[in-house]
């Protein structure tokens, strides 16, 4: 792709504009060009992909947020890369989560057998933890989504699974993926995280695998990291973008879009596709018509996620696996990667990249929740990274666009087509199941089912 300025744009060149380059947007430019597409991208930034990025603080590489990969092998966001890019990116396992509960570690229980042998609860707890892990492994697709509209606490309560340290492990496990915690995390939603599921395996084989394990974790690190992937995609890309070119607006005519209006510049055309979050399209799309006024402001008040990365460089090797340490109590819950360890790229030799995330709590600023992590569990089970620490640097920003909150599951999002002709929408507020990039991907995989054969 090549970067152009907003008045070299002639729009009869291109087979469709894509507003807004965020991961939704860049994938389905990626796809379109394995169709003999070319785009034109218009970007609001100073540079492309969004919240999926990366840089280089202090000899580190760093990507925008603690990015663990879910469906590295299965995913849609793998699929597009080993698809288009050649060589494929790598990517490497992580070994398993170790969740901290005070004194006591223990990981994801995925057997029977292994639920009770659990250390972090006495025998009543493990015994809960045995029965509703073995309905909640053994559940189907559509008695999962009947809980749609409840949160997973009243999922559990329901289920009188109430053992506090199994549901305090839950939570925390539901807070990275969800955003928000099992209060408000919708039980579907939920459910499908704890199940590890996107497509429906038949009851006897969720028993075969829950009594005798093999469950491999599908989640990794994209060894370069996520800039290197972002840079990729962009060379492969048929077409141009504009950086720094805010949509105003997108209009419709006799239920047809018609035009992109950029910095001024009205940009004729018939097929847009939007990346821009949809809590700000109902100021951007201009239209006489009810149905597309009523189905844009349906979206205005959309909930997304809001994470706190902390990147810690250290002037020595000190954690050195390849695990997701989740520290439960005391909280907040935060979780940490080994970042060098999976990709030794990342950090200058002898050294160790580490990146922390937490969850932003309501009414706190980002420097509140870096020192709340490290003065209660950095502090009290890893005083050593703190020693080490000679480079540190703390982001900020919404991760996805959709907290999974009843109201907000993928089965309740729009899905990719609007009530417009030829405006679709993208990203991981419209619809595709997941999290993060997997939810990017499958939304970038709805829309171009959809304009296969229209454009
Ligand atoms: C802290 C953090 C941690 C994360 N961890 C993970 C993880 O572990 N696993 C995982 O899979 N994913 C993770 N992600 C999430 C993943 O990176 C994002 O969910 C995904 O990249 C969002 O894609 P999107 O399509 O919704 O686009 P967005 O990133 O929202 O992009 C939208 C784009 O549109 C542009 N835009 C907006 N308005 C306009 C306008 N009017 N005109 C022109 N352009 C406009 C924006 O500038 C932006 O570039 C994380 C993200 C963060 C920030």
């Amino acid at each position: 792709m090549r970067e152009i300025t907003i008045d070299q744009v002639d729009t009869s060149k291109y087979d469709t504009i894509i507003a807004g380059a965020g991961a939704g947007g860049l994938l389905t430019a990626l796809g379109l060009t394995a169709k003999g597409k070319k785009v034109l991208m218009l970007e609001m930034a100073d540079r492309l992909g969004g919240v999926w990025h990366g840089y280089c603080v202090d000899g580190y590489r760093l990507d925008q947020g603690l990015h663990v990969i879910t469906r590295v092998k299965r995913g849609a966001f793998a699929r597009f890369l080993r698809t288009y890019l050649d060589p494929p990116p790598e990517f490497v396992l992580h070994e398993g989560w170790f969740f901290r509960v005070h004194e006591k570690v223990g990981t994801i229980p995925s057997t029977v057998g292994e639920t009770l042998r659990w250390p972090l609860t006495g025998a009543k707890g493990r015994l809960g933890l045995a029965r509703i892990g073995a309905k909640i492994k053994t559940m189907k697709l559509e008695e999962m989504q009947k809980h749609k509209d409840i949160t997973f606490q009243e999922y559990m309560e329901s289920e009188g699974a109430t053992n506090q340290v199994m549901l305090d492990v839950m939570q925390s496990a539901i807070y990275m993926a969800a955003g928000v915690p099992i209060t408000r995390a919708s039980a579907y939603e939920a459910l499908r995280t704890l199940k590890d599921t996107d497509k429906e395996s038949t009851k006897l084989q969720s028993a075969k695998r829950l009594i005798f394990g093999g469950s491999e974790y599908d989640e990794g690190i994209a060894i370069g990291g996520m800039q290197s992937l972002v840079d990729r995609v962009t060379e492969i890309i048929d077409g141009d973008y504009v950086l720094n070119a805010q949509v105003e607006r997108i209009t419709e005519e006799n239920g047809q879009v018609v035009s992109v209006t950029a910095n001024g510049h009205v940009l004729e055309h018939a097929t847009v596709v939007s990346n821009i979050p949809l809590w700000s399209m109902p100021r951007i799309v201009e239209t006489q018509n009810d149905t597309a006024t009523d189905f844009f402001k349906k979206w205005d008040h959309m909930e997304f996620t809001k994470g706190v990365t902390m990147w810690f460089g250290l002037d020595e090797v000190v954690i050195g696996d390849r695990k997701s340490r989740v520290i439960v109590h005391p909280r907040p819950e935060a979780w940490m990667i080994s970042m060098s360890t999976f990709d030794p790229s990342c950090a200058p030799e002898g050294k160790e990249l580490l990146g922390v995330a937490t969850i932003l709590q309501e009414g706190k600023t980002p420097d509140d929740m870096v020192k709340l992590v490290k003065e209660n569990g950095l502090r009290s089970y890893h005083p050593e990274v703190i020693d080490h620490i000679e480079m540190e640097h703390v982001q900020s920003s919404y991760a996805t666009r959709a907290a999974l909150i009843p109201g907000q599951t993928d089965l309740d999002r729009p899905g990719p087509e609007t009530p417009i002709k030829g405006l679709y929408i993208v990203g991981t507020d419209t619809a595709g199941a997941g999290v993060g990039l997997q939810q990017a991907a499958n939304s970038a995989e709805g829309v171009l089912r959809i304009l296969e054969g229209r454009i």
